[in-house]
């Protein structure tokens, strides 16, 4: 794996100290100046005017009390963030996370991680993120609507179509982006559709933006096996998560042929050797909001449900992290090499640790960081921006014909920029200094702001 230039040293030490307690914002800074040091090596011009320290610095941090009535009549207290990271490429653009574990490092690694995803899809919009340390597991849905409406109190005044643009992430899905967008549109009397992403298709909401992350990262992955002459028909796949980026992989990967033989969630996974039965999973998962456990107890015979363990354990040819960060660990990496896994394609944000990823790039297997592989979900949403501001509203083919177009530009630009920086099929380097560089560019054009 690249050591970390020189050069660039100092900035990551600089990172880690003004920023103590935030490992995981650490890990996202030091594997893309990991990849930095080629960069500077053929154009120093990037190590001027302080430029590489101000990426690292988000431009702004809002931190503010969330108070709402739970059912019982007690005022429960949560943290709300929003992290408005760099705005040189477009407004402030990514989404919100509703877990427990949510504090500002957290925050801040997604946002980070975001500005170059959202780089890398060649649109017009810079990187943020937020949420909320909000656990809304077993919470009735008034109690998320009190929720929602309580945390738009507060962020309403730091949104705005040419400014910062929400969307959902872990824990937010079409329910609470319902209604956030009610509270916006109450508190401001304006019916401003472009101030949040993944909206209901009644109100202003794209076609496929709900499929768009687990489809992306599946187009992601396919472009990737066929750059060595194969593809996902008749494949065996493994898929973490059961959310929403899980659900629409697993839908993509059987539309090319792979078989999904296991997923899941926090309390375990599922075996399941016919293949997931999609519409059983959206069902547990989506419309009654069951644990994964109950999608064995109901397709019966033959299904494991295995509460300890990992995932990673099931042999798979290719894998699709698409839970949380950190999910997969070295042991999983080597546990999945010695089952012959050929691939890999984040779906979530990070799910690899930095030693998982050696490993699989030392054993020649191909591998796709998240910001390049899932950036489908956060390019759907500017095509979502882009259909508000022309108040139009496109096809469902339409809009997943664009969608496969920037995927495929998307892991070409990797591709080609691994190339480019003598790292051929490195899409973890391709992918930050593809995006590292669109960023760079307009930052320099900017000055210093
Ligand atoms: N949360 C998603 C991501 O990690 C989507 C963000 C968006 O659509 O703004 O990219």
């Amino acid at each position: 794996m690249n050591k970390i230039d020189d050069k660039l040293q100092p900035i990551l030490a600089e990172v880690v100290s003004r920023n103590a307690g935030e490992p995981e914002f650490h890990q996202a800074v030091q594997e893309v100046l990991e990849s930095l040091g080629r960069v500077v090596a053929k154009h120093p011009h990037y190590l001027e005017a302080a430029l590489i320290e101000r990426i690292c610095e988000p431009e702004r941090q809002i931190i503010f009390r969330i108070p709402w009535v739970d059912d019982a009549g007690n005022v429960q207290i949560n943290r709300g963030f929003r992290v408005q990271f760099n705005s040189a490429l477009g407004p402030y653009k990514g989404g919100l996370r509703f877990h427990p574990s949510v504090n500002v490092g957290i925050i801040k690694f997604l946002g980070f991680e975001q500005t170059f995803k959202n780089a890398l899809t060649g649109m017009p919009i810079g990187g943020g993120k937020g949420g909320s340390d909000f656990d809304p597991k077993g919470r009735s849905d008034a109690e998320i609507m009190r929720f929602c409406q309580s945390l738009m109190t507060e962020l309403h005044r730091h949104l705005g179509e040419y400014t910062d643009v929400p969307a959902g992430d872990i824990g937010v899905g079409g329910r609470e982006i319902g209604y956030m967008f009610g509270q916006y549109k109450r508190l401001t009397n304006r019916y401003e559709a472009g101030i949040l992403t993944g909206k209901g298709l009644s109100y202003g909401g794209s076609q496929a933006r709900t499929e768009a992350t687990g489809y992306g990262n599946t187009y992601f992955v396919q472009a990737m096996l066929e750059t060595k002459g194969t593809s996902f028909d008749g494949k065996r796949v493994v898929v973490s998560g059961s959310g929403n980026v899980a659900i629409y992989s697993i839908e993509k990967v059987q539309e090319f042929g792979g078989k999904v033989v296991a997923c899941s969630d926090s309390s375990g996974y599922v075996i399941d050797e016919n293949g997931i039965d999609l519409a059983l999973l959206q069902e547990i998962k989506e419309v009654r909001r069951e644990r994964i456990s109950e999608y064995a107890l109901r397709r019966g015979e033959g299904v494991q449900f295995i509460a300890n363990g990992s995932i990673w354990d099931v042999p798979c040819d290719v894998a699709m992290p698409s839970a949380t960060q950190n999910e997969l660990s070295g042991k999983d990496a080597h546990t999945l090499i010695k089952n012959g896994v050929i691939a890999v394609g984040e779906g979530a944000n990070m799910p690899s640790t930095p030693e998982a990823v050696r490993i699989f790039q030392d054993a020649g297997v191909l591998f796709a960081p998240g910001k390049a592989a899932n950036a489908g979900g956060v390019a759907t949403s500017a095509l979502e921006m882009q259909q508000n501001a022309s108040r139009d509203s496109w096809s469902f083919d339409q809009t997943e014909t664009r969608l496969a177009a920037i995927m495929r530009g998307i892991h070409d630009r990797c591709y080609e920029t691994a190339d480019e920086y003598g790292a051929p099929g490195d899409y973890v380097l391709g992918a930050n200094v593809a995006g590292f560089v669109r960023v760079a560019e307009a930052m320099r054009a900017l000055g210093v702001v």
